[in-house]
């Protein structure tokens, strides 16, 4: 296997370029697919206080602690939807660590912006205090739009290293990937694989034909050379050892301008996840 890129972030440290999603793994799922992703290479995983197997991670990473030591790893986790605000993010912080069983996470998240309730400010704000006191090595946002990103950072003059959004060949968000690029956000693709709804799509089954590849690779590959973080979910062995078995090959220049045509953005669609403008579920 080929070693994992990881990508740098405004802040010197620096992220693989794949990790395993860990949204809809069952708290009791997470040793045995996290050991599997471990042996396979992953190096990082991506979890949330949502998806309620923050406490099965921390037991994972603890049976492998003598073969993968915490330092080699990246972990992520979110601050959800119920917990903005300042103070309360500082203790969604403390229990997040807490059920993890770890001292520091690499990346800390907030999950959603919730525009319309308006706390994110104070929410950033308590990150950047989380960040001084070495509790996140980085920290981010997910689901912010350019609006959403334009305040904090020109209200706090803290811009965040990653801004993970729904991205995948149906819904490629060049505006918020531009947006990314001019202020040095690394932007991580949450289903990057479109949650199964691309695996038919005939353009990307011939160019996994002309490769010799799954179609997971062919969009994997995509993200890769997009300058993306991607973080496919499975807990099936042999997929989560696929969808890391993308850095052999390359796609060429014919390739990503088929895939680009894929999407549907331009026809107001494409979008799998809720929108992040409205989205408020606590
Ligand atoms: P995904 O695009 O990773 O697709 C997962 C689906 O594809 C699963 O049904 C899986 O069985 C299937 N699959 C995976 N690899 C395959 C392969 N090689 N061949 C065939 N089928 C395969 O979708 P996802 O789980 O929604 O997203 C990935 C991760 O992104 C999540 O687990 C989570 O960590 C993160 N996420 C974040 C947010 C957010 O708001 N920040 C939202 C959704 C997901």
């Amino acid at each position: 296997m080929n070693a994992i890129p990881s990508l740098p972030l405004n802040d010197k440290h620096s992220i693989p370029q794949i990790g395993l999603g860990m949204w809809q793994v069952a708290d009791t799922q997470a040793a045995d697919v996290i050991s599997t992703a471990l042996d396979a290479g992953y190096r990082s995983i991506d979890t949330a206080a949502i998806y309620q197997n923050e406490t099965g991670t921390g037991a994972a990473l603890r049976a492998t602690a003598a073969k993968y030591p915490r330092e080699k790893l990246y972990i992520t986790t979110k601050l959800w939807n119920n917990e903005h605000g300042f103070d309360r993010a500082l203790k969604a912080m403390d229990a997040s660590l807490k059920r993890l069983g770890l001292a520091y996470v690499d990346l800390y998240l907030i999950h959603w912006p919730l525009p319309t309730r308006n706390q994110f400010l104070d929410t950033w704000r308590a990150l950047v205090r989380l960040r001084d006191d070495g509790k996140a090595k980085s920290i981010g946002v997910s689901n912010f739009n350019v609006d959403h990103l334009r305040r904090i950072i020109g209200e706090t003059g803290v811009t965040p290293a990653v801004n993970q959004i729904e991205l995948h060949p149906h819904f490629q968000q060049a505006e918020l990937r531009a947006f990314h690029a001019a202020h040095g956000i690394v932007t991580e693709s949450w289903s990057p694989l479109g949650q199964g709804t691309l695996f038919q799509d005939a353009t990307l089954r011939r160019i996994a034909g002309k490769h010799g590849r799954t179609v997971a690779q062919i969009i994997l590959r995509w993200h890769i050379q997009l300058g993306l973080v991607a973080i496919p979910k499975s807990v099936t062995p042999a997929r989560v050892r696929e969808n890391l078995s993308v850095f052999d090959f390359a796609l060429d220049a014919d390739d990503m301008a088929a895939i680009a045509t894929l999407d549907r953005t331009p026809q107001g669609d494409g979008r799998i996840g809720p929108n992040p403008e409205t989205f408020s579920m606590a």
